[in-house]
C-alpha cells in the first residue's frame, strides 16, 4: 500500500485536485484533476501522471443542480475507487487569507477554522469556500490530517513601507494593510527561478500571475517586495471580474449618489466589473481574443495597459528589471496579452521574440537581451503538496 497527499483548491466555481505521493512530491502529481462550473453545468476531468484521462465514474451523472458540499463528497468516494491501493494520508489546502496571524502553512484545529472565518469578509469570493472545502473533507473523511497553506504568506517579507495605506495609524495597527495574495504561484515560481535564470533568479524580477485574479508580484533574492493585490484580492490589476485599483471616490459616489449599499458594491467590485465589465461579453480571455467587437478589443488593451502601469510600479520597489515572468491561465496561453503588455515596457528594455512568444516557449525575449522574459507555468498544488508533507510527516 502506498501513502499519498491529496491537494485541494476550492475557488467559487471550480474545485482543483491533485494527488501526490507521500515525501516525495519532487516526482510530481499521481493525478490532477478539475470539478469547473460547479453551480451552472459541472464537468469532470482528471489525468494521471502519463496524462490519461481517468475515468469519470459517478461524475459522468451529475446534476447540473449539483453543489459543492455533494462534489467533494462525490470527489472522495471516487479517489477511494480510482486510487485502489493508493491510501490518502493527509489534505492540503490553498485558503487565500491568512490575515497577519498565519505566516506560514498550518495543521488544521477548530480553533485555526474560527480564526480564518473572521477573515471571511476580506476575500468574500474565495476564503468561505476554501473553508467549506475543509469541513467537507473532514466529514467525508474525519481521521485525515489537513494543513492550510496561505496565499498571503508568502508576503511577509516585505518592508513596512510596502504594506502601508496611508491611513489613520490606528487602522493600520488594527491591520488594514496591503497582504497580498496568489503568494503560493510566486513561491512556485522563485523557487524554479535559478533552473531557468541561474544569478539572474537573486536578483529583480517581476512575476505577473495572470489567471481569472491577477496580479504582480516584485521578487528581490527570491522573495516578495511588493505586490499589487492589497488588503483584499480588489486590488492592482484588471481580472476577470474584478475592477482593479480603482480611486475610492468613485465608491463613495456609488454610496452617496446613487443610493448603492455594501452589498451592491461587493458585486460590482468582485463579479460585474474586470473584462467582463468592460466588454459585456465574457470575463474569459480566450473568447474575447476571438470576439471581434470592439468592447472585446478595448478590455484587452486596458488589461494590457494597466498591467504594464503596474509593473512599471513594482520596478521601482526593487529598483530595477532583470527578468520578467508570465504565468497562470493568461500568461500562459495568451501571446497576444503577452505581446500587448510588453509593447508598453520596450522603453525600459523589455523585448520578446514574436516566433517563440506565439508558441509560448519558456524564453520569449531574443538571445542577448536586457531583460530575460519567460513563460512559466506555475503548480501551486506542488507548494501545497510540500508543505502537507513537512507538517504532516506523510
Ligand atoms: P483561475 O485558476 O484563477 O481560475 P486560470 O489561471 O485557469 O484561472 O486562468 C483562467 C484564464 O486564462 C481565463 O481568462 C482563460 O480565458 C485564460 N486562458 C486559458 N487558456 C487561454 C488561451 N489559450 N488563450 C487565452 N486565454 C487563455
Amino acid at each position: 500500500m502506498t501513502n499519498a497527499i491529496l491537494v485541494l483548491n476550492a475557488g467559487s466555481s471550480s474545485l482543483k485536485f491533485a494527488v501526490y505521493p507521500e515525501k516525495d512530491d519532487d516526482k510530481g502529481a499521481l493525478l490532477r484533476g478539475q470539478i469547473a462550473g460547479i453551480g451552472t453545468q459541472p464537468t469532470f476531468s482528471a489525468r494521471d501522471a502519463a496524462g490519461n484521462s481517468a475515468p469519470q465514474g459517478d461524475f459522468a451523472k451529475m446534476d447540473d443542480a449539483v453543489g459543492s458540499d455533494t462534489v467533494i463528497a462525490m470527489l472522495m468516494e471516487w479517489l477511494n475507487s480510482y486510487l485502489g491501493d493508493v491510501k490518502i494520508k493527509a489534505a492540503g489546502h490553498r485558503v487565500v487569507h491568512g490575515g497577519r496571524q498565519f505566516k506560514g502553512p498550518a495543521l488544521v484545529t477548530d480553533a485555526l477554522i474560527a480564526q480564518l472565518a473572521e477573515l471571511i469578509p476580506l476575500a468574500p469570493i474565495h476564503q468561505e469556500q476554501n473553508l467549506n472545502a475543509i469541513a467537507c473533507v473532514a466529514a467525508s473523511a474525519p481521521d485525515l490530517m489537513q494543513v492550510v497553506c496561505f496565499d498571503t504568506s508568502f508576503h511577509q517579507t516585505q518592508h513596512p513601507l510596502a504594506k502601508m495605506f496611508a491611513l489613520p495609524r490606528d487602522l493600520t495597527e488594527e491591520g488594514v494593510i496591503r497582504y497580498g495574495f496568489h503568494g503560493l504561484s510566486y513561491e512556485y515560481i522563485a523557487s524554479v527561478l535559478p533552473k531557468h535564470i541561474e544569478d539572474k533568479a537573486n536578483g529583480r524580477v517581476i512575476v505577473a500571475h495572470l489567471g481569472s485574479g491577477a496580479s504582480m508580484c516584485a521578487l528581490k533574492e527570491g522573495r516578495s517586495a511588493a505586490t499589487s493585490m492589497g488588503f483584499t484580492t480588489l486590488d492592482g490589476l484588471v481580472m476577470g471580474r474584478r475592477c482593479g485599483a480603482i480611486d475610492p471616490g468613485v465608491l463613495l459616489y456609488l454610496m452617496q449618489s446613487k443610493g448603492m449599499g455594501a452589498t451592491e458594491i461587493e458585486n460590482l467590485l468582485y463579479r460585474e466589473s474586470g473584462l467582463f465589465g468592460v466588454s459585456g461579453i465574457s470575463n474569459d480571455m480566450g473568447v474575447l481574443e476571438t470576439s471581434t467587437d470592439p468592447h472585446a478589443r478595448e478590455a484587452i488593451d486596458l488589461f494590457c495597459f494597466r498591467a504594464a502601469r503596474e509593473l512599471t510600479a513594482l520596478v521601482t520597489s526593487i529598483g530595477g528589471l532583470d527578468a520578467l515572468v508570465f504565468t497562470a491561465g493568461i500568461g500562459e496561453n495568451s501571446a497576444m496579452v503577452r505581446a500587448g503588455i510588453c509593447a508598453h515596457l520596450e522603453w525600459m528594455g523589455v523585448e520578446i521574440a514574436a516566433d517563440e512568444n506565439a508558441q509560448n516557449a519558456v524564453r520569449i525575449s531574443p538571445q542577448g537581451a536586457k531583460i530575460d522574459v519567460l513563460v512559466i507555468p506555475t503548480d501551486e498544488e506542488a507548494v501545497i503538496a510540500r508543505a502537507t508533507h513537512a507538517l504532516t510527516n506523510c
